[in-house]
Formats: structure tokens, sequence, C-alpha cells
């Protein structure tokens, strides 16, 4: 085995275990480097041009960051002679800018196709604007589909995961419960707020206070239920409010940064269609510092390779009675309702404009 291999085999493993060690327990895989990983490999390290098997190679050994850590029997994970011809590759003199290698065309017919959950779309113009924020991500969508089976076992690992994380040791010694999230593994659509308040903290599930039933009562005009949808928060524990009798406060941003690994695990299995952000504090959790929730609210951003839409908190509602006020959080609703592809009735596009 070259020097240059094992150099190159170390770095990889290396960074695979750090991710783990970080909690992360899938990496996306594009479909591309999937079909390069699980079909060409022999074939083309065998009788490709040297320089397309050291494309292949170098590709197959580098994951960049954000792709999915395959699981057993997937991607990554090759049999001996895989290995072997991997290396065999790996100690002829290499090309190290050649392009990833693509089958070449044969009129045999081809070996059956992977499945795959088409990729997301992107969004238009909005896409690109909304790039300029900070904390905007365009990580790709996992392309590999996972089994229903599999998908359910990694949320209830994920989820005990949460419930007994102490990373936050002030809030893990004040909370009742690890509010982790309720809804529908499979939702298309994702509510997501900054932090469980003294209501959830009690019953263990966010947006049960009565921002919550305001909430409720917006998902339920959306025609949707909380079943169908999912809602979750940043903060997984309730903020501490020591020397305080009642109330809430709001996450510090390193608890939040502490806490959004989990988040972003919720988000990589359920792969929502839409997310909506819930407030100014999630707004900023999510994108970073940025303009205001005044003018970010109803306009499209991306996070994670999703759509998603800022909107008010429902506690602002519940301070501010404005219709103009509830008619911009509806605007925001429909928006979203138009990128799901929901019908919409005469009547749900008029709420609150004779008002507003
Ligand atoms: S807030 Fe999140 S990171 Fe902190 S202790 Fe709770 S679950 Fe763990």
């Amino acid at each position: 085995m070259s020097g240059a291999y094992q150099q190159l085999l170390d770095a990889a493993i290396q960074h695979l275990q750090g991710l783990k060690e970080r909690g992360v327990q899938f990496v996306p895989v594009s479909s591309e480097t999937l079909a390069a990983l699980n079909q060409p490999l022999r074939v083309a390290a065998r009788h490709a041009p040297r320089s397309d098997r050291d494309g292949l190679l170098s590709h197959s050994l580098a994951p960049s960051e954000g792709e999915r850590v395959p699981k057993a029997g997937e991607g990554l994970v090759r049999g001996p002679e895989a290995r072997r011809d991997a290396v065999e590759a790996a100690q002829r003199p290499t090309a190290p800018t050649a392009p990833v290698p693509r089958p070449a065309p044969q009129p045999a017919p081809r070996p059956a196709p992977i499945v795959t959950k088409p990729v997301e779309e992107k969004p238009p113009a909005e896409q690109v604007l909304s790039s300029a924020l900070p904390g905007d991500t365009e990580v790709a969508a996992p392309a590999v589909a996972i089994s229903p089976e599999a998908k359910a076992a990694a949320f209830a690992e994920l989820r005990q995961r949460a419930m007994a994380c102490v990373k936050c040791p002030h809030l893990a010694s004040s909370r009742k419960n690890v509010v982790f999230g309720v809804g529908s593994p499979d939702a298309e659509l994702m509510f997501i707020g900054e932090a469980p308040g003294a209501d959830e903290d009690d019953q263990g599930e966010p947006f049960v206070g009565k921002a919550g039933q305001l909430l409720t009562r917006i998902i339920l005009a959306m025609g949707l239920t909380r079943e169908t949808v999912y809602i979750g928060n940043i903060l997984k524990c309730r903020p501490d409010t020591p020397g305080q009798a009642a109330g809430n406060r709001k996450p510090t941003p390193e608890e939040m940064k502490t806490c959004i690994p989990y988040l972003h695990e919720q988000i990589d299995l359920i792969r929502p269609k839409v997310i909506v952000a819930l407030g100014a504090t999630a707004v900023e959790g999510l994108l970073g510092k940025t303009i205001g929730i005044t003018k970010l609210r109803g306009t499209w951003k991306t996070y994670r390779g999703i759509p998603l839409m800022p909107t008010y908190h429902p506690a602002y509602l519940l301070r501010n009675q404005a219709p103009s006020e509830k008619r911009r959080v509806w605007e925001d609703m429909l928006q979203a309702m138009e990128r799901l592809g929901l019908p919409i009735s005469e009547k749900q596009r008029s709420y609150f404009l004779k008002s507003a």
C-alpha cells in the first residue's frame, strides 16, 4: 500500500470519526456519488483509463462535509475485493485533477437503477438572494431513500440521545422534561420555534401553551393537523430562569448552538418540503444575525437545502391582536401552502382581508 494512499485513507477515517464524535449519524450522499460508489467501482478500476480510476478513488475516499455516513451495506462499506481494486488503482501514478468518472454509454442493458428520493427542486431567485444571509445553508437533501424501519430506528435513537442529554448542565438540572418534538416523521411541513417554555417543560411537548394553541389553530386553518406536520424547537430544554418564580426567557445563541445538532438530525431524517421558522429568535438561531423578523418574514430562505419561510411567533400575535399582523402571518402560511401544493379555498385566501 503506497504512503499516499495510506494517508488518504487515514484522513478519510479521521474525518468520519470526527463527524461521529460530534454526534453526526448520517452524512448525505448525492445520487451521483452513490452511483459512482455502488456500480462502476470494480469495472471502472479495472477498465477505465487510469486518470478516471484515480478520480473515482479520490472521490470515494474524500467525503465532503455534509455527506451522509453510510450504514453497513451502503456506499463506502465495500468488500475486500473492491478495496483491493481501490488500493491497486491508488498505487498507480495519479492524475490528481481527474474528473469523477461517469459510466461510459453502453449498448448493453444497464443495471437496475438505485432507488433515490428526488432531490427537491431549487426555489428560484429567492434562494439566490437568501444565500447572502450568514446562517443560510445550502446543504443538499440526502438523495438516498432509507426504509421506513431504518428511519423509525434512527429517529428513536436520536430521541433517546436527546432525552438523556446533559450538554448544558444548567438546563439539564433545571428541566422537568426534554422537549424533543411532536408530529409525523414523514411530515412535509415542519414548524421550528426557539425553545420550550414552562408549559412545554411541564408536558414534554412543544407549543402547548397559549401560543401553542394559537399555532394549532393556524395549522387547522391550513387544513392540516398537529399529527400530520412536525413541530420542534432549536433548544430541547427550557431555558432556566434562576430566581424567577414565573415567566420564560429567550435561549442564548450559545445554548442554541449547543443544541442545534439535534434539530439538524431531525430535519435530515424528516426531510420536510417546507420549514416555517417561528419568531425572531428562532430565525436568528437558524439563519444567524439577520435583518430582523419584520423585514425577513414573508420571504423565502433556504435551510439545509429546504425552503424556509420566516414568520412571526404566535406569542407575538397574542400580544398584538391587530388583524393586519394576523393577516401577515396568514399570508406567510398561504405561501407555505402554495409551495406544498395544498389546495387553497377562496375562504382561506380572504381570511383577515376585510379588517386588514
Ligand atoms: S438544551 Fe439541548 S444540548 Fe442542552 S442539555 Fe438540553 S438537549 Fe442537551
